[in-house]
């Protein structure tokens, strides 16, 4: 079947994870790469997919409303992937209003959109919000975050999510668009920009410099695999029941300072270095405002309504993403040029 698909921040890590699952899964259908292209979005991600005939790339800021409306009229959209946002936590508790204008209201000019041009004929149409488990805030040592849980944002980045979920489901119950969301636990692998824990601590290990961990390094998080989070993206466009909410996660659960001993073991073994020898980068810093202590999803519902489970051990993903990394030293070393540098010594310098 044909259809035309905005797939917006594509150019972003799990984005153009998403946009390649599509345009190579589904021939038929023209998958629109919606971008601003800022700090995260980098079109090198898709090199592989940049010539086939079914992707297009767009450069578009969903805060402006023209070429939001623009792209809608050029299109005439069957489906909106929204992932577009700014992610970062850290960043957010220096600059909290980029987060709102990106992540709210970015959100309701591409709903808005959708309302003005799906208005007359809803079927067929659907618009699937991606989001995040830290809307639903912090837990302790038990229990596991289902879709009933509360609302209970604690950043800047995780309150202006919680807010775009609302806006999403507001636009259903009040305008009945056909809308999907999901929340899903922290991703890593292949394309993650390097001011993220994994890819971070990868690039310093290699480049021999401390590896900075927040506190006592005792925050615990559940990791799921990018290409997972893709795959679970792709069952829920497609299945998942209008207007519900699907929380996805790994069910894989670590705390940051075991996760990294385990990624020096890794790098140790794939740069031929004597074992412990990375582990000595180990570098508690003072930790983050507000850190969450811990996030763990239950996946439940998506594994049994729709099917979808993670694929592959964590270990196994790990080494993958190593792999990834040491093979593609040149993105690396793009994306942590210029203006990356200057953010890296604003944010751990002075720790
Ligand atoms: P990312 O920061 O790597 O990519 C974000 C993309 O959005 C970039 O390509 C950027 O250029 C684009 N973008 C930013 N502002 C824009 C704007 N105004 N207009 C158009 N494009 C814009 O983010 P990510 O880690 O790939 O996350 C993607 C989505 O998934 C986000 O909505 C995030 O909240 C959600 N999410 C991420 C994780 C994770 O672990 N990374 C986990 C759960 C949910």
């Amino acid at each position: 079947m044909k259809k035309t698909i905005l797939i917006t921040g594509g150019a972003g890590f799990i984005g153009s994870h998403v946009v390649r699952l599509f345009v190579n899964k589904y021939p038929s259908y023209t998958i629109v790469n919606g971008d601003a292209l800022t700090y995260a979005g980098n079109l090198e991600n898709l090199n592989d997919v940049q010539n086939k005939p079914n992707y297009v790339f767009e450069k578009i800021d969903i805060t402006d409303e023209n070429s939001v409306y623009a792209a809608f009229e050029k299109y005439q959209f069957d489906g909106v992937i929204h992932l577009a946002a700014e992610s970062h936590v850290d960043r957010s508790i220096l600059d909290p209003l980029a987060f709102i204008r990106t992540n709210v209201l970015g959100t309701a000019v591409l709903l808005n959109a959708a309302r003005k041009y799906w208005k007359d004929d809803m079927e067929g149409k659907r618009f699937y919000h991606v989001s995040t488990d830290e809307v639903y805030g912090s837990l302790g040592e038990e229990g596991f975050f289902t879709e009933e849980t509360a609302y209970d944002p604690r950043s800047p980045y995780s309150a202006s999510k919680a807010s775009s979920d609302h806006f999403v489901r507001a636009y259903h119950h009040t305008y009945h668009l056909p809308v999907v969301l999901s929340n899903c636990s922290n991703n890593y692998g292949s394309h993650h920009f390097p001011e993220k824990l994994i890819p971070l601590a990868i690039h310093n290990i290699r480049n021999n410099k401390p590896i900075p961990v927040y506190g006592t390094g005792e925050n615990v998080r559940d990791w799921l695999f990018v290409d997972d989070h893709a795959r679970a993206i792709d069952t829920i466009f497609h299945n998942g029941v209008t207007g519900e909410t699907y929380n996805i996660g790994g069910f894989n659960e670590w705390k940051n300072i075991d996760l990294i001993r385990l990624l020096c073991k890794i790098m140790d073994s794939k740069l031929g270095r004597e074992p412990g020898t990375s582990a000595q980068l180990i570098t508690f810093v003072k930790d983050r405002a507000g850190h969450d202590q811990r996030y763990a999803i239950d996946a439940t519902k998506l594994n049994k309504e729709l099917g979808w489970a993670p694929s592959l051990q964590f270990e196994e993903g790990l080494e993958k993403t190593v792999e990834w990394y040491l093979a593609n030293q040149d993105w690396l070393d793009h994306v942590t040029s210029g203006a990356y540098k200057k953010y890296y010594e604003e944010q751990y310098q002075q720790r």
